[in-house]
Formats: structure tokens, sequence, C-alpha cells
């Protein structure tokens, strides 16, 4: 059997593909529970009882003596996962999370899609993308800075641009080669937020 099985950190992020062996052992040592199409997540004991009802399952089974359980497709960790991902990537969502899905002139908490992301120094004076210049704004305080420098548009920085210290676990981590079920669709359909922004200027 070669079934991956894809892993969620607590918030429900993809961010890894582990070995089937892998989830069942993070399983059993209730590290993390399985989930399922509509978001229900079973704990280990949970798993192997809802195995039981199951006659057919996309991912297989593995049968030990005592009991035969479902190869789960995909797992939400419940620890803290010590993955290794030395920086965080300049992505929309490590962007958005960065600045606490707020506006950084106004201070105003929105939802995503009433948020942009606007360049400190405008790109046409050589303004950087990157976290150096780059801050998350909403609509109305974009348009009013335009095309100029926060003081020239009459805006202060509440939060000004920096580079996020904590080691994200919000970007994939994925192997170079594996079978995308359609079970993940869901949980990595975000690709759009986790891609890698180009940098430069
Ligand atoms: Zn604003």
């Amino acid at each position: 059997m070669t079934s991956d099985v894809l892993v969620l950190n607590r918030q429900f992020y993809a961010i890894h593909v582990a070995s089937w062996r892998r989830a069942l052992t993070l399983l059993y040592l209730d590290h993390a529970n399985v989930v399922d199409e509509e978001y229900r997540t079973y704990s280990f004991a949970d798993w192997r009882e809802m195995s039981r009802t199951l006659r057919q399952h996309p991912a297989g089974f593995v049968t030990t003596p005592s009991f035969r359980i479902a190869v789960p497709e995909v797992i939400a960790l419940k620890i803290y996962d010590r993955l290794p991902v030395s920086e965080v990537k300049f992505t929309r969502r490590n962007i958005y999370e960065h600045y606490g899905y707020r506006c950084c002139y106004c201070g105003k908490e929105l939802p995503t899609d009433m948020l942009n992301l606007d360049h400190v120094v405008p790109r046409s004076r050589g303004g950087a993308t990157d976290w150096s210049n780059i801050v998350t704004s909403c609509i109305p305080c974009n348009l009013k800075k335009a095309d100029r420098l926060p003081k020239e548009a009459g805006l202060k920085l509440l939060l000004p641009p920096t580079r996020p210290k904590w080691k994200g676990s919000a970007s994939l981590v994925f192997r170079a080669n594996f079978r995308v079920r359609q079970s993940w669709q869901k949980f990595i359909d975000n690709v759009y937020w986790n891609t890698e922004l180009e940098e430069g200027r």
C-alpha cells in the first residue's frame, strides 16, 4: 500500500504529506485526529469503531490480528507541529496572518476580500515586493494612498512592515511527487494563499 495522507495543522492548514504508517502512528499516539469530508474529527478509538461499519474506503484498510482500520486520507495534528520550516514564506496567507488580517494604516480587522496588499514605497518609486515594504491595507486606505508615500497621503502606518519572526507552519511543505487525492482538494484549494509571491523590485 502506498497511500499518502494529507496532514493539517491545528488550524486545518495543509502542511505536510505523510505515509499512512506515520499517519496511523500519530493517530494511535493521540497526536492527531482523522478529518472526514464534513470536517468531522475522529480519535483513534472513534475511527477504529467507524472503520467497522465501512465496506469500502478510498485509501483501503490495514488489518491487524485484533482489528481492521481504514487508512485515513486527511489527519489534523493536535500537537504543536515541529516541522522544520526555516523561515516564514512570503505568501499572501502569511502576510495577512502576520498583520492579523488588519489594515496596517487604520488598524481595522477585515475579511480577506476587503484587504489588499500595499507597497509602502510605491513600486513606481522602486519599492520592493518583500517583507520590508509590503503591508495589508483596507480598500479605502489603499485608494487614499494611491501611488504615494504614506505621509504624502496623510496616512500613518499603525503597523509598519516587518519580517515575521515566528516559524510559520501555514505554508505547504510538500514532497516533489505525490498524488493529490480528491478528498484533499478542499484543504489545498487555497493554494492561492500559500503560493510564494515573487519578491523583487
Ligand atoms: Zn484602512
